[in-house]
């Protein structure tokens, strides 16, 4: 395993928000996960697992962390079984399964890995489809070991998962998927349609996606726009005109300046939304 010294974090989510990594290591050989946990615990700090970084942002400074990514992406396709390694980038995964004509499209245009989406059950929204109809096995490395998780020991539910909550270290290195087959170019069509209304509805610029979970089935922008706070702006961060639910660095955006705007929000909005977004501090630990 490759580790190296105060990596910049920045580059590596699409928020672009965020300090230097203490320790940072790419992870492409399942035995890493084993050296990266004992490396932590000899050092005595935090492991932090990042994927795509689509949903995360890191405090301004050094995290005093070993910051890891699984880099290995490798698919193994059996019939309309397959098994992805988690490294793998999703909206790559969607396209090459279309091509051997076999749908994912219901998570078009959602950016990261895979190891990403099945932390947080990655999809649609609370009425919609999500990454754990598919997924019919998770093998993950903790401080115990390898671990086989069948979907029913995963606990999935809208943007839930055990991951979320364990307290030990889980390294999910890859998953199997079961996919439904269908013609190639229809599935292609779809993508592109899905493609098109993202791009009417959302932002394209720097951000890290929905900020807010639904709130009892109503989309958190309905809250935050109903609050009047489109276009709001701490500091360099905004939110984005364009969906209420996402916040931009517009402007040079700090960490803090969006832990000010969430807390903005939190008071305007007076329900007790439930924040999707990781912020990571420089100590390891989480904010919200
Ligand atoms: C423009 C835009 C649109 C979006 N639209 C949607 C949407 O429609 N639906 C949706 O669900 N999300 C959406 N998102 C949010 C985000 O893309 C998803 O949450 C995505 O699944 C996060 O994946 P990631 O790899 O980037 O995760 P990261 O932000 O890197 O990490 C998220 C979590 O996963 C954990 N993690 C990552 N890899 C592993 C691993 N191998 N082992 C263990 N833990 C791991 C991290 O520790 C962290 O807890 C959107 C984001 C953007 C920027």
């Amino acid at each position: 395993m490759d580790i190296q010294e105060n990596v910049s974090l920045a580059p590596k989510t699409t928020m672009q928000i965020g300090g230097n990594a203490l320790y940072y290591a790419d992870l492409y050989k399942p035995e890493e996960c084993e050296e990266a946990i004992a490396f932590a615990i000899e050092k005595e700090i935090p492991l932090i697992l990042l994927g795509g970084g689509s949903n995360t942002i890191f405090e301004d400074g050094t995290i005093q962390a070993l910051v890891v990514r699984v880099a290995a992406d490798k698919i193994e396709i059996n019939g309309n079984e397959v098994k992805i390694e988690c490294g793998k980038n999703l909206p790559d995964l969607v396209d090459e399964l279309a091509k051997k004509g076999l749908d994912l499209s219901v998570l078009t245009g959602i950016p990261g890995s895979l190891g990403g989406a099945i932390v947080g059950n990655a999809g649609q929204g609370p009425k919609g489809a999500w990454i754990d109809s598919y997924i019919n096995k998770v093998n993950v490395f903790t401080e115990d070991g390898w671990e086989e998780m069948k979907k029913s020991k995963c606990h999935f539910g809208y943007r839930e998962s055990v991951f979320k909550h364990t307290e030990k270290t889980n390294i999910i290195w890859s998953s199997t998927l079961t996919l439904p087959p269908a013609d190639p170019e229809t599935i292609k069509e779809t993508i592109k349609e899905g493609l098109h209304s993202r791009m009417a509805s959302q932002p394209f610029t720097m951000t890290a996606g929905s900020c807010f979970k639904a709130l009892n089935g109503v989309p958190a922008w309905k809250y935050i726009d109903a609050a009047g706070l489109k276009g709001r702006q701490e500091g360099g961060v905004q939110v984005s005109e364009k969906h209420a639910n996402f916040l931009i660095n517009k402007d040079n955006g700090t960490y803090r300046d969006a832990v000010s705007l969430v807390q903005t929000i939190e008071g305007f909005v007076g329900e007790p939304l439930d924040v999707e977004m990781r912020f990571i501090k420089k100590n390891g630990s989480t904010e919200f």
